[in-house]
C-alpha cells in the first residue's frame, strides 16, 4: 500500500513536473506515435492536443520529417541520448530535439531555440561585417551584406535603409536587398516628420516606430498606397543615430503580415540599427577625411608655395614638391629637423626668426606664426621668403604639429628695395627742390620788394614830366607818355600781386579755430563800392567753425568773392556762400551766377598768370586763384571749381581740422 501510494504520489509529481516543464515533451510509442504531450509542446506547435495525439511525430514537422525519422530511429538503435536541431519554416522557428529512449517507448524534448540561434547568427554577421569594413570594402557592399544577413535571420522580413540628405529634412533610399525597386524608387526624397510612414516618423521622433497595419495606421495615411499594393502589412522602423544623437537615417523592416515585435526581437533589430549607425558614421568620417586629403593634394598641386608639415613630437619636417621647384632641395631628403630649417636661415635673420617661431610654438594658445626672412637655396643664393604656419595643439595646449607654407618673395622684396631706393632719391630731390624753391620764393619777395622803389621813381618822374612839359609836347608825345604811365601802373599791380603771393612763403601759417562770419563781413566791406555799382546780392548763413589762419582765409575769400563780382554776366550778380563740416574737415563753397568757365580751363585758372580774358574786358593779373591755391595747400586742403559757362561757377574749398 505504502509503496503504491508513493508511486501514485511520484506519478502525480511527475505529471506536475511534466506540465510545468519549460521544454515541450512528447512521449512516443515504438512507431513514433504521440502518446502524450505537455502543454508547452502544444504552445510551441500552436496545435491542439487532439491533432497531436496519435499522430506519428515526424508528420507534425513536414519540412524535416525524413531527418526526424532518422533521428528517432537512431535514438532507438543506440538506446542512448540523441540530439537534432534545425529550422522549421512551417513554424518559422528553430527547434532542438532531444530523445531519451526507455525500453520500447521514449520521450522527446522539444525546445524553441530561435532566439539563441538568432543571437549566434547576429554575432557571426557582426564579425564578418567588421572584417569587411576593416578591409575597406565599399560601404554599399557592407550594408547590403548586413541587410541580407538580417533577412536570413528573420525570414519573411524585408529590410530597407534610408539616409538623411544634407538638408536634414529628406530621406533617400540607401540599400535594401529584397524590396522591389519600384518601392525603393518611391522612397527617395520622403520628408521626415509625423505622418511620413514609419521611417519618416522614426527619424523625426528619434525613436523606434512599430506599425502593424499600414493600411489603417494614421502615420501611413499619406503614403500607404504602394506599400499596401505590394502586400506589406507591418512596418517597424529604427532611427539611425550618430554619436551625438543626430539622426543619419532609418532602418525599416517590412513584413507581409500583421505583427509587432516582442521585446527580444526588438532588441535584436535595434542591435542591427546600432551597427548600421556605426558604419554610416564611419563612412561619413571617411568621406570627410578623403575629401580633405583630396583638397590637400589639390592645394599642393596648385600652389607655388613650399608646403611643410612639422611633426613636433618626433621633430621631423616633411616638405612638399615645391621645395625642389622653389629652392632646389630634394623634398624626399630625410630626415629634416627643426634645426636643419634653422641652419638654412640667413645668419643675420636666424636668431630673430627662430626665437619668434619658438615663442609662438611654446605658448599654450597661439595658433598662427608668420615671418619674412632670408632662406638659403640649394645653389647657395639667399631667397627672401614669406613663411607662415598653423599650429595644432593637444588638449593641454601643447603644440604637436604645425603645417605651413613658404613663399619665395625675392622678386617682390627686390622691387620693394628698388622702390625704396627710388623713393629715397626722390625724397632727396624733393628736399633739394624745396630748398631751391624757398630760395626762389625769397628771391621773388626781395625782387618784387626792391623793384617797387625804382618803379615808383619811374611813375613819379613820368608824372612830373607830364605836368611840366605837357604844353610843349604834341599829341603823339602825350599818347606815348600815357602808355608809359599805364605800363608802369600795370607793372605796379603785378609787383604788388607777386609780393602778396611770395609773402605767403615768408609768413608761417598759424591756424586757429574760428567762425569766419567776421572775415566774410570784412570782405563785403572791402567790396562795398563794387557791390553797390553792380547791385550784387551776396548771401551767407549758418557758417561753421573753421581751422585756418585768419588772415589767409580773409585773403582767400577776398579773391573768390572779388572774382565772383568781377566775372559777372549780364544778370545781377547773385553770390551765395555756404559751408559744411564733417568729422575731418570744413567745406566752403562760393557760388555765383557769372560767366562761368569752360571745362578745359577749370584746372588752369589756378596757375599763376593764367587769365582767360583781355585786360580791356576784365582787369587783373591772373594771380588771385594761384594765391588761393597756395593758401589752401598750406592748410593741407584742396580747392577746385565746378562750372557751366553762361550759368555760373562754384569754387569749393576744403580745410581739414588738422
Ligand atoms: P584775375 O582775376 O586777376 O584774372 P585770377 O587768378 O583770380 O586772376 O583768375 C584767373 C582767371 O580765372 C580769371 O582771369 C578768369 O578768367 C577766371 N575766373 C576766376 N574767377 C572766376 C569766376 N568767378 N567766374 C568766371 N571766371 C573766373
Amino acid at each position: 500500500m505504502e509503496s503504491n501510494a508513493s508511486l501514485v504520489f511520484n506519478r502525480e509529481k511527475l505529471l506536475d513536473l511534466f506540465t510545468h516543464f519549460k521544454d515541450g515533451i512528447f512521449t512516443l510509442d515504438s512507431s513514433y506515435r504521440v502518446e502524450s504531450v505537455n502543454p508547452k509542446a502544444i504552445r510551441i506547435l500552436r496545435l491542439n492536443e487532439q491533432t497531436i495525439r496519435g499522430k506519428r511525430m515526424p508528420v507534425l514537422f513536414p519540412s524535416n520529417h525524413l531527418n526526424l525519422e532518422t533521428f528517432l530511429k537512431n535514438a532507438i538503435d543506440t538506446k542512448g541520448y540523441t540530439e537534432y536541431k534545425n529550422y522549421f519554416p512551417e513554424y518559422k522557428k528553430w527547434f532542438q530535439f532531444r530523445a531519451y529512449p526507455f525500453e520500447n517507448e521514449f520521450s522527446v524534448f522539444i525546445k524553441d531555440i530561435t532566439g539563441q540561434i538568432q543571437t549566434e547568427q547576429i554575432l557571426t554577421i557582426e564579425r564578418e561585417v567588421h572584417v569587411l569594413h576593416a578591409t575597406q570594402s565599399p560601404i554599399q557592399n557592407t550594408l547590403n551584406y548586413l541587410l541580407k544577413g538580417l533577412e536570413k535571420i528573420f525570414p519573411g522580413y524585408h529590410a530597407g535603409l534610408m539616409e538623411l540628405d544634407k538638408s536634414g529634412k529628406f530621406l533617400n533610399h540607401l540599400s535594401s536587398p529584397s524590396l522591389p525597386s519600384e518601392y525603393t524608387d518611391a522612397l527617395n526624397g520622403i520628408p521626415t516628420g509625423l505622418n511620413s510612414g514609419s521611417c519618416g516618423t522614426a527619424s523625426y521622433l528619434k525613436q523606434p516606430v512599430f506599425v502593424n497595419d499600414i493600411k489603417t495606421d494614421p502615420l501611413w495615411t499619406n503614403c500607404n498606397a504602394l506599400a499596401v499594393s505590394l502586400g506589406f502589412v507591418s512596418c517597424w522602423s529604427f532611427p539611425l543615430l550618430d554619436s551625438k544623437s543626430e539622426v543619419m537615417g532609418s532602418l525599416g523592416i517590412y513584413i507581409k503580415e500583421s505583427k509587432l515585435p516582442d521585446v527580444e526581437e526588438a532588441k535584436k533589430l535595434e542591435r542591427f540599427s546600432y551597427l548600421i549607425s556605426v558604419l554610416l558614421e564611419h563612412k561619413r568620417t571617411r568621406d570627410t577625411i578623403e575629401f580633405s586629403n583630396e583638397l590637400y593634394k589639390t592645394v599642393l598641386a596648385a600652389t607655388n608655395d613650399a608646403i611643410w608639415d612639422l611633426d613636433i613630437v618626433n621633430n621631423v619636417m616633411n616638405w612638399g614638391k615645391s621645395m625642389k621647384k622653389l629652392f632646389g632641395y630634394d623634398s624626399e631628403l630625410k630626415p629634416y629637423t627643426l634645426e636643419d630649417w634653422k641652419n638654412h636661415i640667413h645668419p643675420d635673420d636666424r636668431a630673430h626668426t627662430f626665437d619668434e617661431f619658438m615663442k609662438v610654438m611654446s605658448s599654450d594658445h597661439l595658433m598662427y606664426w608668420e615671418d619674412e626672412y632670408r632662406f638659403i637655396k640649394a645653389d647657395g643664393v639667399f631667397s627672401y621668403v614669406y613663411d607662415r604656419g598653423l599650429i595644432i595643439r593637444d588638449e593641454h595646449g601643447k603644440a604637436i604639429r604645425m603645417v605651413g607654407a613658404m613663399q619665395d618673395i625675392s622678386e617682390r622684396k627686390n622691387s620693394e628695395l628698388m622702390l625704396k631706393q627710388l623713393n629715397d632719391s626722390l625724397e632727396k630731390r624733393a628736399i633739394e627742390l624745396q630748398s631751391s624753391n624757398n630760395e626762389l620764393e625769397k628771391f621773388a619777395y626781395i625782387a618784387s620788394h626792391d623793384l617797387k622803389e625804382p618803379l615808383r621813381m619811374i611813375s613819379s618822374f613820368l608824372q612830373l614830366f607830364k605836368s611840366r612839359y605837357e604844353h610843349v609836347i604834341d599829341d603823339k608825345g602825350k599818347e606815348y607818355i600815357h602808355f608809359a604811365v599805364d605800363g608802369a601802373e600795370r607793372m605796379k599791380e603785378l609787383i604788388n600781386d607777386l609780393l602778396e603771393y611770395s609773402r605767403l612763403f615768408i609768413h608761417e601759417t598759424s591756424p586757429e579755430k574760428f567762425n569766419p562770419e567776421n572775415e566774410i563781413k570784412e570782405v563785403l566791406r572791402i567790396f562795398e563800392n563794387e557791390i553797390k555799382e553792380t547791385g550784387a546780392i551776396i548771401s551767407y548763413s549758418g557758417l561753421n567753425e573753421i581751422f585756418a589762419n585768419r588772415n589767409q582765409f580773409l585773403q582767400l575769400m577776398q579773391n573768390l568773392i572779388g572774382n565772383a563780382i568781377k566775372y559777372k554776366s549780364e544778370k545781377i550778380p547773385r553770390i551765395n556762400i555756404t559751408s559744411y563740416n564733417d568729422d575731418i574737415q570744413s567745406t566752403f563753397t562760393v557760388n555765383d551766377n557769372g560767366i562761368g568757365i569752360e571745362k578745359e580751363f577749370q584746372e588752369k585758372v589756378f596757375d599763376m598768370f593764367q587769365r582767360l580774358h583781355s585786360r580791356n574786358k576784365y582787369s587783373g593779373t591772373g594771380i588771385g586763384l594761384a594765391i588761393c591755391k597756395k593758401i589752401v595747400a598750406m592748410h593741407n586742403g584742396s580747392i577746385w571749381v565746378e562750372s557751366s559757362p553762361g550759368e555760373g561757377s562754384s569754387f569749393i574749398v576744403n580745410f581739414p581740422f588738422r
